[in-house]
């Protein structure tokens, strides 16, 4: 075996100069298209051969550490938790690969047969001949495997589709196609086992339930978590409740069916009685933007009401570290538990004008000198009252209620505004995440919250008194009748 890994040495050395060659001297840059297409087809080509070798290697370790005690295997061994900890160490893979890894390992491995002691032919005995000569790689091992992976399919089946399968992956097929690419190899995959799922005429019901379920990815480089999954038909309707309590809380108008797509409106129009600017056109958001804001409000509540179990003794509680210097200073980054990838200082201020704030000093070998909490939570009675005052969420337009709504501090704490009534006003979630760079400014002037808006909301740009409270409206309108 020593041969062997000095052999896969030899050839990464000479795949180093090649890449050194394309890379640091720039040696591609003037090729032709076609001498550039046939680098990167014979790159693919080698890296198919190279990742034969890694899934080999996964399953070996697998079936060894399964067949070992506890103290004996290689992960216990080399001081990790698990083989993808392991492999992530011996490959500098990131995790998501190495799960790929070992996916496409299951499906073409050989395993030695606990009774017997024999070698048994792989579950995919053509992918994995294909794969030994290089002629599918990865991708198409794991387009294959995942859609069988649900089970349900018998091993004659199995067979069936791995030999066509495998003549569709090298282009040898019955339909004389050329070479099928990953994707293509997974909806054949998919028509495969369609046809030879049993479990066809399953109830829809048993068959939702295993099917339900709900991922958060990973942070991609825009900077957002994807979210995937499938809820079950009640579960998505009590989330529609909750959308629709949060953003339609009056039951006015139907939300547009679909994704909705709008821009800021240019030059809304004023409002015909009044002569104030529309409330309507304040609101630019789409559809799929109110009704992600609308889960943060939905979720924070659900933290807030103490029916949550608790984590750690505490309620679930939403935990931002951040410099002290950097928060007062509006520049820098933060951070969430768990993340290695910073937030903007925006959001850590968010957290902290409607949260408590632990200030932790900590000495410069690291040590923590003192720990303060600092009260700024706004209490009961003064959300309450807070709540009669201003009505919801106080930029026009909005229509969150106000027990939706956070209490934001008008004159930040940092900066010496007081948790008072006179300095606290309602803002949804949204408003108040953007309150510093969404165009719209909120002051008080003699306890009453004020708004200033962007140029196509107010010509004027003026400060106006803002309320969605119905009892004083009345007190407003009640003089003029
Ligand atoms: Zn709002």
């Amino acid at each position: 075996m020593t041969n062997f890994a000095k052999a896969l040495q030899a050839l990464g050395d000479a795949v180093a100069a090649l890449s050194s060659a394309a890379l640091a001297d720039d040696g591609l840059r003037d090729r032709s298209d076609d001498e550039l297409l046939h680098a990167l087809g014979a790159a693919a080509a080698v890296n198919r051969g190279i990742e034969a070798v890694m899934v080999e290697a996964v399953g070996l370790l697998r079936e060894r550490d399964e067949l070992r005690a506890h103290p004996d295997r290689t992960t216990t061994r080399y001081g990790c938790r698990n083989l993808n900890e392991l492999v992530q160490r011996a490959t500098r893979a990131s995790g998501r690969s190495v799960s790929d890894l070992a996916t496409a390992s299951r499906a073409v491995q050989r395993r030695i047969a606990t009774s017997t002691g024999k070698l048994l032919p792989a579950e995919f005995p053509n992918l994995r001949a294909a794969l030994a000569e290089g002629r599918v790689g990865l991708d198409a091992v794991i387009a294959v495997a995942s859609v069988f992976r649900r089970g349900g399919v018998g091993t004659t089946g199995l067979l069936a589709a791995d030999e066509e399968l495998a003549a569709a992956a090298c282009g040898t097929g019955p339909e004389a196609a050329g070479p099928a690419s990953a994707d293509e190899l997974r909806a054949l995959a998919q028509v495969w086992a369609a046809y030879l799922d049993p479990d066809g005429a399953e109830p829809v019901e048993t068959r939702a339930l295993r099917k339900r379920g709900l991922t958060l990815g990973r942070r991609d480089g825009d900077g957002l978590v994807p979210v995937r999954g499938n809820l079950l038909p009640e579960v998505a309707a009590q989330l529609r409740l909750g959308f629709d309590s949060v953003l339609n809380p009056r039951g006015e108008g139907a939300p547009p069916m679909g994704p909705c797509f709008s821009e800021a409106p240019a030059g809304a129009q004023p409002d015909d009685e009044t002569g104030e600017p529309s409330e309507a056109a304040a609101d630019s958001r789409s559809w799929p933007q109110k009704q992600h804001d609308a889960l943060a409000v939905v979720l924070a509540a659900a933290a807030a009401s103490g029916e949550l179990p608790t984590l750690g003794g505490a309620a679930p509680t939403l935990v931002v570290s951040v410099r002290e210097e950097d928060l007062v200073a509006g520049h820098g980054y933060a951070h969430l538990p768990g993340d290695d990838e910073p937030i903007s200082i925006a959001a850590a201020r968010q957290v902290a004008c409607a949260g408590a704030v632990q200030r932790v000093m900590i000495a410069d070998n690291g040590r923590i000198v003192s720990l303060v909490t600092l009260e700024r939570v706004f209490n009961h009675r003064q959300r309450r009252a807070i709540g009669l005052r201003d009505g919801g969420c106080v930029i026009p337009g909005c229509r969150v209620p106000p027990q939706w709504c956070e209490v934001h501090h008008v004159e930040e704490h940092s900066r010496g505004g007081p948790t008072h009534t006179d300095n606290g006003v309602l803002l949804c979630w949204f408003h108040h995440r953007t309150i510093d760079t969404g165009g719209w400014q909120v002051r008080m002037i003699d306890g009453v919250p004020y708004v200033k808006g962007p140029y196509w909301w107010d010509a004027e740009v003026r400060w106006r008194p803002v309320t969605k409270s119905p009892s004083r409206r009345l007190d407003r309108i009640a003089p003029r009748l």
